[in-house]
């Protein structure tokens, strides 16, 4: 039975994927060294079709790492000499501030009930925080924070970093990068692909930190410190072998994703999210763990079913269609269910059907 998976990562593959892996095969990309031509051209077109499709500004740069993970923690290293700040809304947002603490840092966090009305744009970031940390779609929770308000945070706290996780909103998320310092994903959800590749995408006032906490004499890193990414992506470089095969479908994706135009994408994610969300709000066993509708994620869709999780994700199983338990302790009463480019409407409908 064919399977269609609508967990939260790793998750559905990208239609195209069988085909792209194929022709890096015959390409021999998986021989390819990572210090010829060839290798930084794949680098280049990556970084620039990405800043296309996501409308990121020429000057930032582009990074390879190994998941989103190490980026929470490259960024906690690189950016901050003594205090960062942490918006918590679930699960991750708490990873990356256990992250600062298990690095030495002083950790300022304040956890939000995603339940509750917040104004994220009027939070007060203690004065002495250096760098502002925000899970912009808890996947845990399945917790969407408005692009806009984030936007207004930084405006208001001009002389601090702000890094956002856009792990699981990716590509959908449209943030305006002026705002934003940092921003890291990993592939094996919002692109389709498989895991072990994580992108860092940073601002020219970010390296200007990094260089001034390098200057200082702090320890910043080793060999993936964001100073050692950042100095050989100027010459589309890594520190080590990096992923290969991945930036390679990466930037295969990235291509077809711009053909297919990102309005259009955003615009298929919206009317997925409402038949998904439509469907749990008028049921009469279930219904979307996070209410208040600004902040339900259209991506990770996370719906409170009263315990029945481990039944309801059997039953679908058997039906081939894969989605994933609530996260932690919600395991029995959350099931998790992904809406990115690769999960079909079509599909979609057909899921549904078993869960009324
Ligand atoms: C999946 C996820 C991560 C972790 O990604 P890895 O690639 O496993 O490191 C971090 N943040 C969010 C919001 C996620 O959904």
């Amino acid at each position: 039975m064919v399977k269609k998976y609508f967990t939260v990562g790793p998750s559905q593959i990208y239609p195209k994927l069988p085909m792209i892996l194929n022709n890096a095969v015959k390409q021999d990309i998986l021989s390819l060294s990572h210090r010829g031509s060839e290798f930084k051209k794949i680098y280049g077109q990556t970084s620039d079709r990405l800043k296309l499709l996501l409308r990121i500004p020429k000057d930032y740069q582009v990074l390879f790492v190994s998941s989103a993970l190490e980026a929470m923690e490259r960024t906690i290293q690189g950016l901050v000499e003594k205090r960062s700040f942490h918006l918590i809304t679930g699960a991750f947002g708490k990873s990356w501030a256990k992250i600062a603490i298990q690095l030495g840092k002083e950790v300022e966090t304040l956890e939000v009930d995603p339940n509750i009305e917040v104004k994220i744009d009027e939070i007060k970031i203690p004065k002495n925080s250096e760098l502002i940390c925000i899970t912009q779609n808890e996947t845990s929770l399945g917790v969407y924070l408005p692009e806009k308000k984030i936007e207004e945070l930084r405006k208001k706290n001009p002389g601090k970093i702000l890094a956002v996780d856009i792990v699981s909103s990716v590509p959908y998320v449209n943030l305006n990068f002026k705002y934003i310092d940092v921003a890291f994903f990993s592939v094996q959800k919002g692109f389709g692909l498989p895991a072990g590749l994580g992108v860092i995408i940073i601002s020219p006032r970010a390296l200007e930190k990094i260089e001034e906490l390098f200057k200082k004499g702090l320890n910043t890193g080793s060999y993936h410190s964001l100073k050692n990414l950042f100095s050989k992506a100027l010459e589309f470089q890594t520190p080590e072998t990096p992923n290969v095969l991945t930036i390679y479908l990466l930037n295969e994706v990235l291509k077809d994703m711009l053909k297919i135009g990102i309005k259009k994408i955003r615009q298929q994610t919206d009317k997925k999210a409402a038949v998904l969300y439509n469907f749990f709000e008028n049921h009469k066993n279930y219904s979307p763990f996070i209410k208040i509708k600004k902040f339900q994620s259209k991506t990770t869709l996370v719906i409170d079913v009263n315990g029945n999780s481990e039944k309801l994700r059997k039953k679908l199983s058997k039906k081939g269609f894969v989605i994933a338990s609530g996260y932690g302790d919600n395991k029995q009463n959350h099931i998790r269910i992904a809406n990115f480019p690769t999960q079909t409407l079509k599909d979609i409908r057909k899921m549904l059907k078993y869960l009324v």
